[in-house]
């Protein structure tokens, strides 16, 4: 942990900091994001869905029509805001226009927004959602890994990334319908020789969407000795038909 901080200043010394929506380099005073876009960043309010923390039209309803169609392998999730607008841009630069950097601030917002539920869950382990080695050298990073990292320092449990990897260089998700969705997932994860994880853990990725790389990959924590498994997410996808 101790190495992570050190490396992240030293990171900070030779790449300055940029806002994560408006990319502008940020001043001494200005932690995470940039005055402007602090005032009109937005976190999801108002009644969610309990299982994967979607919004919904009122406290009515319980659930996401996703989450009411589908059984889930979690037991509850989360993510500080709707995957759109400023957020959807932040996060396409951060995944695939190497900014890296962004994952201190993302992890921050789940730390605010989430705190009482990770209060509550007590998570033993942070899991990001592992990406195939071809993918690592391409991108020079795992971007739920660097979230995870962060997150791991802060709340002072373990960031897995040995334990569970990804065997299958599966498609990029988007655009698949759901069971389209499932069927490139399957054995995507798997379970290191000898490799177990605790009992509670804590599931990290960037964007939520029908919750099938989360299935899949609580499926696989599962097999490592996960009893009980939740998630946290940067964003999730705010339509109602996924
Ligand atoms: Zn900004
Ligand atoms: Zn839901």
């Amino acid at each position: 942990m101790q190495k992570g901080l050190v490396k992240g200043r030293i990171a900070e010394l030779v790449y300055p900091r940029r806002c994560p929506f408006c990319d502008c380099l940020l001043s001494g005073g200005e932690p995470y994001l940039c005055r402007r876009c602090a005032s009109r960043l937005k976190f999801i309010s108002g009644p969610v869905c309990m299982k994967c923390g979607r919004p919904v039209e009122s406290d009515a309803v319980e659930y996401c029509d996703n989450c009411r169609r589908r059984e889930h392998r979690f037991i509850r999730g989360f993510a500080p805001f709707p995957y759109r607008g400023m957020v959807q841009d932040s996060i396409m630069r951060f995944k695939y226009g190497s900014r890296a950097e962004y994952a201190g601030f993302y992890a921050a917002a789940i730390l605010k927004y989430g705190s009482a539920h990770l209060e509550q869950w007590k998570p033993e382990m942070i899991l990001p959602v592992p990406i195939h080695p071809d993918r690592y050298r391409k991108r020079g990073y795992n971007q739920a890994e660097e979230v995870a990292r962060h997150l791991s320092v802060e709340l002072g449990i373990p960031c897995a990334s040995y334990e569970i990897y990804r065997k299958k260089n599966t498609r990029p998700q988007k655009g698949l319908t759901p069971s389209m969705r499932r069927k490139n997932l399957s054995d995507a994860f798997a379970v290191r020789d000898g490799a177990r994880l605790p009992a509670r853990v804590l599931l990290i990725d960037d964007i939520y969407t029908t919750g099938s790389t989360l299935d899949a990959l609580a499926e696989t924590a599962a097999k490592a000795g996960a009893e009980k498994i939740w998630f946290a997410c940067v964003s999730i996808a705010p339509g109602q038909s996924v």
